[in-house]
């Protein structure tokens, strides 16, 4: 690649509040359409806006984690736009005065650890959504375009970050890292599907280090794949027109993620093109320092430093400390069950493997299996009674029931066998029923063995300890006359 790739990204999260940014409609998902609307969100005359304090404080949380300085005056805005979405005609944003300005995010592409910096964090409401005849199913005139008031008024923080992104893949890795943040602090639930975590941008390339380029702006990635994808074409496309002697066009274009390609939305478009200028229905804001002390103090351990202690505290490999502080939940629920059985690694086999599976289906909130029962199913492994086969198998037991480790025991039966006299008798039988292995065994064909120890788990219902199993098959072989 002979050209220098800058990206900065924009990004919009949804805030996790119970009510919109300037009302008191709710701010839940899936409703049907229009009936969570007022006369605020749907601009009627003659109605004022009132901040709405949770998606102020979530928003200053955000600034505290990312290491952003918090602008205590600050004000909100209005960006003049007409589009049917938006029922004011206007939306209310922040211009020049945003809640907060600068920090950085730490992400590692490759091995390398690099910062990229913010630029600004703001506060702002959503529009609403259209929905175009073509996407509805069973409609006679395709012409027809519908519009969902539901979403107008949700209030939206924007992240924007300065162009230090030296690739697609720095993007990719910084929107996955900011995401792991933003659901840390549960401010947002990032869901991309459901348009919680959306994301703009701006991308250029230059043949000098240190040079932008003309940037064009991105839009419609919908997934993170496609952010990367989208991000790739782009790039590809600009350095065929460099390469051709040809400019890159400053302008706003779209993502098409069956094609490939990006396509040209529209030219060109500057700030003053929105006409912002102060929003005359609402009170500058103004965050006092116990507020912003008392939200500082309160600022759960980020998935870095949670990450870095688990390699310390609990001395695990990066794998596994990076898979359990992927989510601050199962982080938790690693931290309680070692609290109860105190071998690290081993707690982290378990969660990993079959645990991580079982889960897949389910969320860790509503589980039915508590730390409390993993400790015990590991202390009863440990002891003996289970066997690592017959563990996994109460496990998925418990995932499914409920029920405690002893009650699954004794309704299934399944107490190992580790009393030595009873597994050598049973030993002695299988090598009766089995003479050609025996023979094989003899003429010093170890793989005999395996068969043998295979025969007498079977003849255990798989209820033998192996290894036991194993010596007692092995000291059979050798009396055996
Ligand atoms: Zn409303």
């Amino acid at each position: 690649m002979k050209y220098h790739i800058n990206i900065g990204l924009e990004v919009h999260v949804e805030l996790l509040t119970q009510s919109k940014l300037f009302c008191g409609c709710s701010t839940k998902f899936g409703a049907p359409p229009n009936t969570h609307t007022c006369p605020v969100c749907l601009g009627l005359p003659g109605v004022l806006p009132v901040i709405n304090k949770k998606a102020v404080e979530y928003t200053l949380i955000t600034a505290l984690a990312l290491n952003s300085q918090i602008n205590k005056n600050c004000r909100f805005a209005r960006k003049n736009y007409y589009y049917p979405d938006l029922p004011k005609n206007y939306q209310i944003s922040q211009y020049n005065e945003p809640l907060a300005k600068g920090g950085w995010i730490q992400i590692k592409v490759n091995g390398v650890t690099k910062k990229i910096g913010i630029e600004r964090i703001h506060l702002e409401e959503d529009a609403g959504k259209l929905i175009h005849g073509t996407e509805v199913q069973n409609l006679q005139d395709k012409d027809w375009s519908f519009v969902d008031y539901n979403r107008a008024g949700i209030p939206l923080m924007e992240i924007v970050s300065r162009p230090e992104l030296a690739s697609p893949d720095e993007a990719y890795e910084y929107l996955v890292t900011l995401r792991k943040i933003l659901r840390y602090l549960r401010v947002s639930d990032c869901n991309m599907e459901e348009g919680s975590l959306r994301c703009d941008a701006n991308i250029s390339i230059s043949s000098e280090k240190g040079k932008m380029g003309v940037k064009t702006e991105l839009k419609n990635m919908n997934s993170f794949k496609e952010l990367r994808e989208g991000l790739w074409e782009e790039v590809r496309r600009q350095s065929e027109l460099l390469d051709r002697g040809e400019k890159v066009v400053q302008e706003t274009r779209l993502w098409d993620s069956r094609a490939k390609k990006t396509y040209l939305m529209r030219g060109k478009e500057e700030a003053h093109d929105y006409r912002y200028f102060p929003e005359p229905d609402l009170p500058p804001l103004s965050i006092d320092d116990n507020w912003i002390e008392k939200l500082s103090a309160s600022l759960p351990e980020l998935p870095q430093q949670r990450f870095e202690r688990f390699l310390k505290q609990y001395r695990l490999p990066e794998y596994d400390a990076t898979v359990l502080t992927d989510s601050r939940d199962l982080a938790d629920y690693f931290e309680e069950c070692v609290k109860l059985f105190p071998k690290p690694k081993l707690v982290s086999n378990w969660i990993m493997g079959d645990f991580m599976r079982l889960l897949k289906q389910e969320k860790l909130a509503s589980i039915k299996i508590s730390p409390s029962g993993i400790a015990d199913l590991l202390t009863e492994v440990e002891k003996g009674t289970l066997s690592i086969p017959m563990a996994k198998e109460v496990m998925e037991e418990m995932f499914r029931t409920g029920k405690g480790v002893t009650q699954i025991i004794e309704e299934k039966g399944m107490k190992q066998i580790s009393d030595e006299e009873s597994l050598e008798k049973m030993a002695q039988e299988v090598l009766r029923e089995n003479p050609k292995a025996v023979k094989d065994f003899q003429k010093g064909k170890y793989q005999a063995v395996k068969f043998l120890v295979g025969q007498l788990m079977r003849k255990t219902k798989g209820k033998a300890n192996p290894q036991l199993a194993n010596r007692v098959i092995e000291k059979k072989l050798k009396e055996y006359k």
